[in-house]
């Protein structure tokens, strides 16, 4: 029924129909814990036999609300809310990938997942190789191993801006039996639905637009239930296989095309904990409730920022996949058809100084580490997110040492353009 409507009215109304005399607005069910009547209906709880709340860490029903209407957004089937995005990120591999696994990533990501897959997983002992998306299929097959377990990407990258292609990368994952797992964040399903091209599995960071107000961080990951399991088994032992942590219960078995959250949940979730609090899970939903309207606008001020900052020629280049100039501008064509997101990439002819001299002349526009709020700010990568980074990982990464990330806000356009105006005036004699 839900999934029938229009996104606009999705983004309002789904995931919580209140009956006869409940609270109209959802309610912040702040308990971490929940009543039942005897012993045997909680033991029922222990065992994934009976579904229902019994201690937050798991399973809260705020966040489920919430969790229901990114799903019904992004067209899945389940949906889990995570504290933050890193931590959807790291639990949407870890759900089936354990030590000795491999997977294929993107290298034209966020710099805190790049970190994530390239030292903290490693450490774990999940290796990623990372891959120039602009390879061709060849070059890419050649990274897929008997061990690889799934291929991750980003739908726009932050902070390049680079325009993934969703469907040739889900049927090169297909074609080695693992899913393609799409980090949805800068799009949102307002402008594209991953599911739509084949992907498997979706995550984002809510901290970004869907929350919008830069309010709450929180992360999500969304299943479309259409990923075969059982068809590759021999992969996935963790969905396939007996989980002797609930009495020998096999979730592709038990659960069919839930089984890929109700495993992130149980296990994950309950041995791991990074759980998002219900008061953010409230604010979060506050802020998906104009979702479609914020992003129309995010799309128009950057488009004509992005246009302005491509005539000015103090300005050496710029990434905005809406430019027809844009090297992803057809696959943006193709995947994002009403806008890609507020963020633009770019670069300043002169010296790096001149770019951070540009930054500190800003008024309206400010220096955060943020991206994708309400607000309209800056960030040199190099210098700031991406700091880590050898040149040459910044490189594969797509960032260039001298990119700028502009994340375009919901602002008046003529008074971000005249802020960037006189910066450039003050900045570059
Ligand atoms: C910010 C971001 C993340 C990490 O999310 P947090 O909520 O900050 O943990 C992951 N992916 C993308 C694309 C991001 O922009």
């Amino acid at each position: 029924m839900e999934t029938k409507q229009h996104p606009g009215t999705l983004c309002v109304q789904a995931g919580w129909t209140p009956k006869k005399g409940e609270p109209r607005v959802l309610p912040i069910y702040q308990s971490t814990t929940f009543k039942y009547d005897n012993s045997e209906q909680m033991a029922r709880l222990f065992d994934l036999e009976d579904s229902g709340y019994f201690y937050t860490r798991l399973q809260n029903p705020t966040n489920d609300a919430v969790a229901s209407k990114i799903a019904a957004l992004e067209g899945g089937v389940a949906a889990m809310l995570t504290s933050s995005g890193q931590a959807a990120s790291f639990y949407a591999i870890f759900n089936i990938c354990e030590a000795g696994d491999h997977f294929i990533s993107s290298s034209t990501i966020y710099g805190g997942t790049f970190n994530l897959f390239a030292v903290t997983m490693k450490k774990m002992g999940i290796e990623c190789t990372f891959v120039d998306p602009d390879l061709s299929d060849e070059e890419i097959e050649k990274h897929f191993r008997p061990n690889t377990k799934c291929v991750f990407g980003e739908t726009i990258s932050n902070p390049g801006g680079n325009v993934f292609d969703i469907e040739r990368f889900a049927q090169l994952a297909h074609k080695h039996g693992v899913p393609l797992i799409v980090d949805n964040t800068f799009a949102t399903p307002i402008n594209c639905r991953p599911f739509e091209w084949g992907a498997d599995i979706v995550t984002h960071s809510t901290t970004k637009y869907m929350d919008g107000h830069a309010t709450a961080v929180g992360g999500c990951i969304v299943d479309s239930g259409n990923f075969d399991w059982m068809a590759h088994a021999d992969k996935f032992p963790g969905l396939c296989t007996p989980d002797e942590s609930y009495h020998g219960l096999t979730y592709a078995k038990s659960f069919g095309k839930m089984a890929y959250i109700t495993k992130a949940t149980a296990q994950l979730m309950r041995d791991l904990g990074s759980i998002q609090s219900p008061e953010n899970a409230f604010l979060l939903n506050m802020g998906l409730e104009t979702l479609h309207l914020r992003m129309k606008r995010h799309c128009e001020n950057a488009q004509a920022v992005a246009e302005f900052l491509e005539s000015d020629e103090r300005v050496a280049w710029v990434n905005y996949a809406g430019l027809p100039s844009n090297k992803y501008y057809e696959l943006g064509q193709k995947y994002l058809p009403n806008g890609g997101c507020g963020v633009i990439a770019f670069g300043l002819k002169g010296t790096r100084e001149d770019a951070i001299k540009f930054m500190d002349e800003l008024k309206l526009i400010c220096i955060v580490t943020h991206v994708a709020d309400a607000r309209s700010c800056v960030l040199h990568p190099a210098s700031h997110t991406h700091r880590q980074l050898s040149d040459e990982q910044l490189r594969e990464a797509g960032v260039a040492p001298d990119l700028i990330r502009l994340s375009v806000g919901i602002e008046d356009v003529r008074d971000i353009v005249a802020d960037i105006q006189q910066a450039l005036d003050a900045a570059i004699k």
